[in-house]
């Protein structure tokens, strides 16, 4: 077996998010032996939003060896437990989508099977109940929970971060070990001759960069996979028809809660994230339905606490690229495509393109069955992403309004139709091994949007009514304990990992 030459020098264009964890990964698990070029350009800037995350963040950065405490306390970080959802399935209805379990399983059984017979039997405790997340966050508390052995608590949780001060970590990080960053704007990709693989990219000061492996994290405007390599944009916006946003920091107001806070509006929603020194808002629009005054009106006139800027604008257009890793380069980040914030996740799939690439890492023959497989799963991760999303927007009873009414009665994508189908016929929930959302995810939301099966797994019924009964109370009781066990989120942060 011979190795066909290595790629020597991987060339990073764009510095935001996307860019340096791209960098610090790599920095971290491929530097040995390559040289790691940053190319960022001051003048054009970072798209600046992107605060709310979800659980996977903490082995990346446990992968690069970033403690909790110091990661938080940088960033002026909060901890997340979960999403409310305030009038989503209809007016004056709320739930909550938790990070955690929502109950144990019992056998071959999911917990909700036989919480939907002690509710046919006439059970009063609701699902969010079991739910060690949803308790806690209900009463603004956090803290690391105490993991019994055979007992675990079932709590996940994720963080709330000033995402600029992140990449500035992960800069001094990335830099810490090598990686060479450059300020400039880059005027023209140079792409060679036959295999039409990208060369080098050319800065307007004059400089060259050359490289095997090039990495766009350009943003929306994808300046190597789009512009000069032409992959295509798979355009969802006819299950995502939101395309605008706006953007505005307020003052931070107390009590200090560790959930995102995600309220239907007119036609798109609005997002709340509480961080230590601030709270950052925006709304989500379609702007075939919401003008941007009436948009920034209602953003504006529903802050809790007084706004700290103007709202920045932002536009969008939900998909993907056709080819994530095209030729020699890989496109992460905004320049991969774009998904709302809804459920956080734009920053994962950054972090789960990153470690698809150490995964399918090249040598410089640039196999071409590396590449299919890497763009294969990337496109089974992003729709089963998108239909969870449209998932929420699909399943509402909000009367009176052109935009719901569209999202009601919309052509579903086929594999979110039968998911749909088959929790209603008997709560079942199937899912890809690639898909991000677990179980409880999926139940969450589902149950929380209205959605209610016709029946339960004919095999919970499998256990005898007493045995039924103990194991719902045990169920709510272990919950109960979880939460009592932790202290207020806002004390916690002060304890263990406030800003000096
Ligand atoms: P950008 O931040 O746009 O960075 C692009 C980089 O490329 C910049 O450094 C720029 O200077 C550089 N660049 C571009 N062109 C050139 C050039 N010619 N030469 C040199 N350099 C160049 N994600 C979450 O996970 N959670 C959230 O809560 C969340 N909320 C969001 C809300 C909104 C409204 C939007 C729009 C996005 C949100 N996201 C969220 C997504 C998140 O903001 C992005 O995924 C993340 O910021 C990554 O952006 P990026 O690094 O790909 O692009």
């Amino acid at each position: 077996m011979t190795r066909r030459g290595e790629v020597k020098t991987i060339v990073i264009v764009g510095g935001g998010t996307a860019g340096w964890m791209a960098a610090a990964a790599l920095a971290r698990y491929a530097g040995r032996g390559r040289a790691i070029r940053l190319i960022e350009s001051d003048e054009i800037g970072t798209v600046g939003v992107g605060e709310a995350t979800i659980p996977q963040i903490r082995l990346f950065n446990e992968g690069l060896g970033i403690p909790e405490e110091a990661f938080v306390r940088e960033t002026l970080g909060s901890f997340k437990l979960g999403i409310e959802f305030v009038d989503w399935w209809k007016p004056g209805q709320r739930y909550f989508h938790g990070f955690g379990a929502v109950g144990q399983r019992l056998g071959l059984l999911p917990f909700h099977q036989y919480w939907l017979r002690y509710r046919a039997g006439g059970g009063r405790h609701g699902l969010w109940h079991f739910a060690p997340n949803f308790r806690a966050a209900a009463g603004n508390r956090f803290g690391r929970p105490i993991e019994r052995p055979g007992a675990p608590s079932g709590v996940h949780h994720a963080y709330h971060f000033d995402a600029s001060l992140y990449a500035r970590m992960l800069r001094s990080y990335a830099e810490g070990r090598g990686v060479r960053r450059t300020e400039g704007k880059v005027a023209a990709v140079d792409l060679g001759g036959e295999d039409g693989f990208v060369e080098a990219v050319r800065l307007e000061s004059g400089e060259r960069v050359a490289g095997e492996l090039f990495i766009d994290c350009t943003g929306f405007r994808g300046l190597l996979i789009e512009q000069t390599l032409r992959s295509g944009y798979e355009d969802w916006s006819h299950w995502l028809p939101c395309d605008r946003a706006l953007a505005v920091p307020s003052e931070r107001v107390a009590p200090l809660t560790p959930y995102t806070r995600s309220t239907a509006r007119e036609a798109g929603w609005q997002w709340r994230i509480p961080l230590q020194h601030r709270t950052g808002n925006g709304m989500v629009y379609c702007s075939a339905f919401l003008d941007d005054e009436k948009a920034a009106e209602t953003l504006l006139a529903s802050l809790d606490g007084a706004a700290l800027a103007s709202p920045r604008p932002l536009r969008f257009t939900a998909g993907k690229r056709r080819a994530a890793w095209k030729k020699n380069c890989v496109a992460i980040g905004l320049a991969g495509g774009f998904l709302e914030p809804l459920e956080s996740t734009s920053i994962h799939l950054i972090q789960s393109a990153i470690a698809r690439l150490l995964a399918y890492f090249p040598d410089a023959a640039f196999d071409a069955a590396d590449i299919a497989e890497y763009n294969a799963q990337t496109d089974i991760e992003w729709e089963a992403v998108r239909d969870f999303i449209i998932l929420h927007y699909h399943l509402n009873a909000r009367p009176g309004s052109e935009f719901w009414r569209h999202c009601r009665e919309m052509v579903l994508p086929e594999r979110l139709a039968q998911k749909i189908a088959l929790f209603g016929a008997s709560a079942r929930i199937t899912r890809h091994n690639l898909e991000l959302f677990d179980d409880p995810s999926w139940l969450q939301v589902m149950w929380g949007q209205g959605l209610r099966p016709r029946a339960y797994h004919p095999l919970a019924d499998g256990i005898s009514d007493r045995e039924l009964e103990e194991f719902i109370a045990l169920a709510g009781q272990h919950a109960q304990r979880v939460v009592s066990e932790m202290p207020d989120h806002a004390d916690y942060i002060a304890a263990t990992c406030a800003a000096p």
